[in-house]
């Protein structure tokens, strides 16, 4: 059997670049002896077919009301409001009320323990979470059961340990909550991002208005539930809904101290420039478009790992995404080869299934922008290699691709994809791998691979990115500070220094 004919790249009209089907080798050698016996994760859940918003300690019912739609099944999940200048304002006063009543001036250990208490509680219902997250993001049951929930557990319980401790992070120094904090966050990990803006802000002693982005709202009406039972009090955090334009009226509300936003670059420059003057508090996590770079003496076979993790995680919906792999020339051949094996064991599809290792991608909005670029890799005169692997009918799905033959001029090298698609580069010598990297925009992550560890300490130190990781990829910490150079916006989260924009720091 050819599988390449069975699953033939679709010609592409005029496009320049070649197109290489990767067999599907579990369907080559198994597909009719042992067929695929799928093993997924149940939901015993119950989700309402709407959820207001959550003021002031409870659910409110509101207008304009919009379907979050399950991305694997393209059937709705449940119904959620658009919040409008009124709902917002609401909002912010019960933060504001909230902070002057109560959350200000409680004792950091009594704001520890109800912190302490939320992450607990996020652990006890962690399956919960990981099937409603994968439900309503697409993403595989694996990932947020095994990383993503565990972390947004992880971020509460180490800020918990920071709320009574905050005049030792920065020695020498008084420290002050700073008011009412207006927060807006992704798709691409609902409950993380969450957890990474509201546990630092409780902690420090700041009230909250967040606004989860429009496709995945379901997670965090479950967090507002976990809010209620561990006893915090109303008003700390308050969640609108809506898209772009309740966003737009959350950060320019007068009554917000400090926005905080994760997002898209361009969303994150119109913010800048809208705070531009008023004096507020602003940090900003925006794209990426990081180098992962292979040198001729790394660990090939963990190399492969790292750029799986680095690009097929999430479906590479990750703003860090080592999304460009910098290869030595010498070894390029053989990392390919090795790399194109471990992708043709990738499983696409059913996002509760066990075994999927990249599930449905967020939105078919997103899916567009995905074969838009892919498109014009080809077109620009890049050779694609794709994973000839099946694909669920329904839903938004897109096979793991990689391209050679690629030139910093083309867009796949430059733009932020956002999808499970690797653009491929090789280098002779460490410093064109170094100018390589840095030839971008972005500044948010890089990935350095070699079997020495001064090599790795001065190509790290050349790396104008937030993060950089050697010999591994996309590895999480709560106590380790996240955040972006250049395009990719300004601030840390995470860590001692993730306290920081939600204190006022004197002396
Ligand atoms: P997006 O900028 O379109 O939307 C992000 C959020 O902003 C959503 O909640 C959206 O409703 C809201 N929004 C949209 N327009 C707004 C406006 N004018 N004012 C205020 N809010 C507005 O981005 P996206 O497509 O949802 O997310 C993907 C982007 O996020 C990627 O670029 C990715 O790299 C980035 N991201 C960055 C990090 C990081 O930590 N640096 C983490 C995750 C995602």
């Amino acid at each position: 059997m050819d599988a390449t004919k069975l699953h033939a790249i679709d010609p592409a009209p005029g496009a320049s670049g070649g197109a290489r089907s990767i067999p599907d080798v579990r369907e080559l050698l198994f597909g009719d002896l042992w067929p695929y016996a799928p093993a997924p994760e149940r939901n015993v859940w119950p989700i309402a077919e709407r959820y207001g918003h959550f003021l002031d300690g409870e659910f409110v019912d509101g207008d304009g009301w919009f379907a979050s739609v399950n991305p694997a099944t393209e059937e709705v999940v449940t119904h959620v409001p658009t919040a409008d200048a009124k709902v917002v304002d609401r909002a912010v006063k019960a933060a504001r009320s909230a902070y002057e009543t109560c959350w200000r001036d409680m004792p950091g250990a009594e704001r520890g323990k109800i912190l302490y208490r939320i992450g607990r509680m996020i652990q006890e219902r962690s399956r919960e979470l990981a099937v409603l997250e994968s439900i309503d993001n697409g993403k595989p049951i694996k990932e947020s059961r095994d990383v993503d929930v565990p972390l947004v557990a992880a971020h509460f319980l180490y800020y918990a340990g920071w709320a009574d401790k905050l005049r030792y992070a920065f020695p020498g120094a008084s420290v002050a909550p700073i008011g009412v904090a207006g927060q807006v966050i992704p798709w691409n990990f609902p409950l993380l991002m969450a957890a990474w803006k509201i546990a630092p802000a409780l902690a420090a002693g700041n009230t909250v208005v967040i606004k989860p982005a429009e496709t995945t709202p379901l997670t965090m009406t479950r967090l507002c539930e976990i809010f209620v039972e561990a006893g915090l009090p109303p008003g700390v955090v308050n969640v609108v809904h809506g898209a772009g334009a309740t966003g737009k009226l959350l950060v320019e509300h007068p009554g917000i101290d400090k926005v905080a936003f994760t997002g898209s670059t361009e969303v994150g420059k119109l913010i800048q420039r809208a705070l531009a003057g008023t004096g507020r508090r602003l940090t900003l996590e925006l794209g990426g478009k990081g180098a992962n770079i292979v040198f001729d003496d790394a660990p090939l076979d963990q190399a492969v790992e790292g750029i799986v993790a680095g690009i097929w995680f999430n479906q590479g919906h990750v703003c860090c995404a080592g999304s460009r792999l910098l290869v030595q020339e010498n070894v390029a051949d053989a990392l390919l080869a090795k790399l194109d094996e471990r992708m043709a064991t990738l499983r696409v599809g059913d996002p509760l299934d066990k075994n999927t290792d990249i599930g449905a991608i967020n939105s078919r909005a997103q899916l567009e922008k995905i074969d838009e670029l892919v498109a014009a890799g080809r077109d620009e005169g890049a050779d694609m290699h794709q994973l000839a692997c099946p694909i669920p009918e329904r839903g938004f799905f897109f096979r793991p691709t990689y391209f050679t033959g690629v030139t910093q001029s083309h867009r796949i090298a430059r733009e932020e994809i956002f999808g499970p698609v690797l653009a491929v580069q090789t280098f002779r010598t460490p410093d064109e791998a170094v100018q390589l990297a840095n030839n971008t925009p972005y500044g948010l992550s890089a990935g350095i691979w070699s079997d020495k560890g001064s090599k790795l300490f001065s190509i790290a130190g050349a790396m104008r990115a937030g993060v950089v990781w050697g010999n591994t990829f996309n590895a999480f910490d709560p106590g380790s500070p996240f955040g972006g150079y250049k395009e990719s916006g300004f601030g840390r989260e995470g860590g001692r220094h993730g306290l920081l924009p939600y204190l006022e720091v004197t002396g």
